[in-house]
């Protein structure tokens, strides 16, 4: 899908949820649905800075994409502590549970729909040590597919 009609659809989902969708907000969001990989806050700003006067502050940063996580238009790797777009940006239906499974070769970061009855036989497990899950966030390591072919060679 074109970036501009996943801006779209992000544009729509911030107006719809009384979000305002402002250029430094379009920009960041631009820019982190263009990367190939993860990104971290600092790339941001500096992604940003490169191509845009005022300079933005790693802070507003920050703050936006906090925004973008709780419109869930973003999602955050906590380990890498860099940032994804959501791959159901452009998607109707309601955000399911995700997990990462990222690329130790290239970096890349995929995100994966956790099944509900993973998530319900976590929860049965958490609880025979008497735990309660409330976030349930899960990076997988691995190959993705293009680097696993290119080593089976
Ligand atoms: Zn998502
Ligand atoms: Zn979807
Ligand atoms: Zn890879």
């Amino acid at each position: 899908m074109l970036v501009d009609n996943l801006l779209q659809h992000a544009q729509q989902k911030c107006q719809q949820a009384g979000g305002r969708f402002t250029d430094k907000r379009r920009n960041i969001l631009d820019n982190l649905i263009k990367a190939k990989q993860p990104l971290s806050a600092y790339d941001l700003t500096e992604l940003y800075n490169q191509s845009n006067a005022p300079k933005i502050q790693p802070m507003s940063v920050y703050r936006i994409l906090d925004f973008f996580i709780e419109m869930e238009l973003v999602h955050k790797l906590p380990t890498l502590n860099k940032y994804v777009v959501c791959s159901h940006l452009a998607c109707k239906h309601n955000h399911q549970d995700q997990y990462f499974v990222i690329c130790k070769a290239c970096g890349s970061a995929q995100e994966v729909t956790m099944n509900a009855q993973l998530t319900q036989e976590l929860s049965e497990s958490a609880s025979t040590v008497g735990f309660q899950i409330t976030d349930a966030q899960f990076e997988l390591f691995g190959l993705c597919k293009g680097c696993a072919d290119k080593t089976n060679i």
